[in-house]
Formats: C-alpha cells, sequence, structure tokens
C-alpha cells in the first residue's frame, strides 16, 4: 500500500515507516521537521516538507501523493508541556487534525490509523485498562488526542472513515538505525540511560509517596517495534475502532531504574524531585482487543529487552542524530 506517514521523521513515525519500507510499502512521510529529524527520514521514503496547521501544505501533499491510506503521528506529546501551554496543543493536535482528516475526505481516502494515547482515560477506576472504560482526560495532551477521535467518530459516521485508534501506553527502545531523541528529553528511559552515557549527572525520579508498592509511578512500557507492527496490522483489512497497545505488565520508576543499572553496569545514581503535573500513579494495559482482533503479538515484551534495544542505540549515537 501507498501510506503517507504524518510525523514521519519522529520517534515513532520514523521506526513504523522503517518497518512500512521492509515490508514492502511506498513511505511520503509528511513532516514539519520541528520537533522530528531530518536524519530518521528513510532514504526509501519520499519527505515532503509541510505544517498540518498550514491547511494548503497538507492538502497539496495528499493530492501529489495520492496515498492509499494516512498514519497520523504528527503530534505534540509531552503531558508536562501540555498543562503549561493548553493551545499550543489544541492548535497543533486538534486544529491540525481536522486540517488533516479534510484532505483526506477532499480525496475520497478512508483508513487513517491515528496515533492516540493512554492519556485520554485519565485517572483509571480500574486495572488493567479496556477500550471501554470512560475517556476523562487529566491533561491538555490527552484531552487534544481524545478530541481528534471524536472527530474521527463523526466522521466515520457521516463520511464512512475507517478510523483506527491506537492508544499507546509507554513506547521505548529503538531499532539498530532509530531511536528516540527529544530535545529535551522528558521520557524515563532515555533519561535514565542519559546518566549511564555521562550526559546527566544523576536521575530526577519525579515522586516517590505514589500509591505503588515503592511509590513511584506505575507504566506498562511497550516496544517500539511492537507498537510499529500494530500499526501495520490495522492498516490491513476492515478493522477501525481503538485498540490499546501496551504489554499488561507495569514497571515502577526504581524498577526501571534497577534494571538499567544491570544492563549499563553504571550506578546511575537517581534524586527524588517533586511529583510531575499530570502524572497519574498507574497506568497499565489490557490489550486483549489488539491481540485477537487484530492478531498483534508482541515480539519484545520484557522490558529488559526494551531497555537494552534503547541503550544499544543511544551507545551508538550519544548525541542523538546530531554528528
Ligand atoms: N519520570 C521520572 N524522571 C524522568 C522522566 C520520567 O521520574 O526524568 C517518570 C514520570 O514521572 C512517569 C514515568 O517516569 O511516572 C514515565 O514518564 P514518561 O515521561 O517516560 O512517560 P509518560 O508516562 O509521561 O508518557
Amino acid at each position: 500500500m501507498k501510506v503517507l506517514v504524518t510525523g514521519g521523521a519522529g520517534y515513532i513515525g520514523s521506526i513504523t515507516s522503517e518497518i512500512l519500507l521492509d515490508e514492502g510499502h511506498e513511505v511520503v512521510i509528511f513532516d514539519n521537521l520541528e520537533r522530528g529529524h531530518r536524519e530518521a527520514v528513510d532514504a526509501r521514503a519520499r519527505l515532503i516538507q509541510g505544517d498540518l496547521r498550514n491547511r494548503e501544505d497538507i492538502r497539496g501533499a495528499m493530492r501529489d501523493a495520492r496515498p492509499d491510506a494516512v498514519m497520523h503521528f504528527a503530534a505534540f506529546a509531552l503531558v508536562g508541556e501540555s498543562m503549561q501551554d493548553p493551545m499550543l496543543y489544541f492548535r497543533n493536535n486538534v486544529l491540525g487534525g481536522i486540517q488533516l482528516v479534510e484532505a483526506i475526505l477532499e480525496r475520497g481516502v478512508k483508513k487513517i490509523i491515528f496515533s492516540s494515547t493512554c492519556a485520554t482515560y485519565g485517572q483509571p477506576d480500574r486495572m488493567p485498562m479496556t477500550e471501554d472504560m470512560p475517556q476523562r482526560p487529566t491533561n491538555p495532551y490527552g484531552e487534544s488526542k481524545l478530541m481528534l477521535e471524536k472527530v474521527l467518530n463523526w466522521e466515520r459516521e457521516r463520511h464512512g472513515l475507517q478510523p483506527v485508534f491506537l492508544r499507546y501506553f509507554n513506547a521505548a527502545g529503538a531499532t539498530e538505525k532509530l531511536g528516540e531523541d527529544h530535545d529535551p528529553e522528558s521520557h524515563l528511559i532515555p533519561n535514565v540511560l542519559r546518566v549511564a552515557l555521562g550526559k546527566s549527572r544523576a536521575l530526577n525520579i519525579f515522586g516517590d509517596d505514589y500509591p505503588t508498592p515503592d511509590g513511584t509511578c506505575i507504566r506498562d512500557y511497550i516496544h517500539i517495534v511492537d507498537l510499529a507492527q500494530a500499526h501495520i496490522l490495522a492498516l490491513t483489512g476492515e478493522h477501525t475502532g481503538a485498540f490499546n497497545l501496551g504489554n499488561g505488565d507495569g514497571y515502577s520508576v526504581k524498577q526501571v531504574l534497577e534494571v538499567a543499572r544491570e544492563l549499563t553496569g553504571h550506578p546511575i545514581p537517581a534524586e527524588i524531585s517533586p511529583r510531575r503535573p499530570g502524572d497519574p500513579a498507574r497506568l497499565i494495559a489490557g490489550a486483549d482487543k489488539a491481540k485477537q482482533v487484530l492478531g498483534w503479538k508482541p515480539k519484545y515484551p520484557e522490558v529488559r529487552t526494551i531497555v537494552q534495544h534503547a541503550w544499544n542505540w543511544h551507545r551508538a549515537h550519544p548525541n542523538g542524530y546530531r554528528k
């Protein structure tokens, strides 16, 4: 299939593009390169540089690329930043998303795989979290993703769009070529590894007074390659609707730190800092639906493998994509 990948120069978009290309699909990447990296764009893909906030950029790209399907990754994705500047998130993720949907409808494309998030659920009532749970986001990031899910749902009713919402838990890990490079970095695993690389002195643990066994937040980490595979499975067939993507296992911040200490052989000092606003204590996926309906089977469910692959990439790219 010919797939237009928005945000294909970002972490999840670039790796999904790499795997789509490996499996013989054709990829056109649409990215403004604001937070993504030109170096992460696969040489086999075509890059159209444009911004979803400019309506004509995405209309032109859709006319030009004539894709069979769209994978939509382009978005801001930091909870903390969204708490400080909600409009940044609504403008980019919601307005930009709506303009993408309009361009898709204009071209008569039906299939859109949308990069959604467990942050659309907010503070869950029960664990593991399933797709039928109420969506009550506690931060503008989650709200912006939920808003676009709703737009897409109404367009499914009205125009026969076939949206698939993939609600990610915590994406991590790397392939041999591509990995995670944000500036500033806010995610746990790369921040832990930065200390092991000597790039920062200590890890800040954001809160150790949560109602969890060791007091630190619990998350469900999922290997980026498994995440990418789920997108490709969602592309084929008549699938539509929401799917959680996680391993159903929770690891605390301190447990991840311990795994990284073992794998890197570095003591990785850590300090307790205040809680980060917007962080729920515990997020664990119930991903049976993706397994049953999409036939999804995670290849790397172990957090050890996820951290190991991230470590391999960061060691090979100590400055990220910068030479
Ligand atoms: N975290 C931390 N120190 C860091 C980065 C993250 O203690 O330098 C914690 C964060 O508070 C959360 C967990 O690690 O409980 C995962 O955070 P991340 O930003 O990786 O993903 P999120 O769950 O926010 O999407």
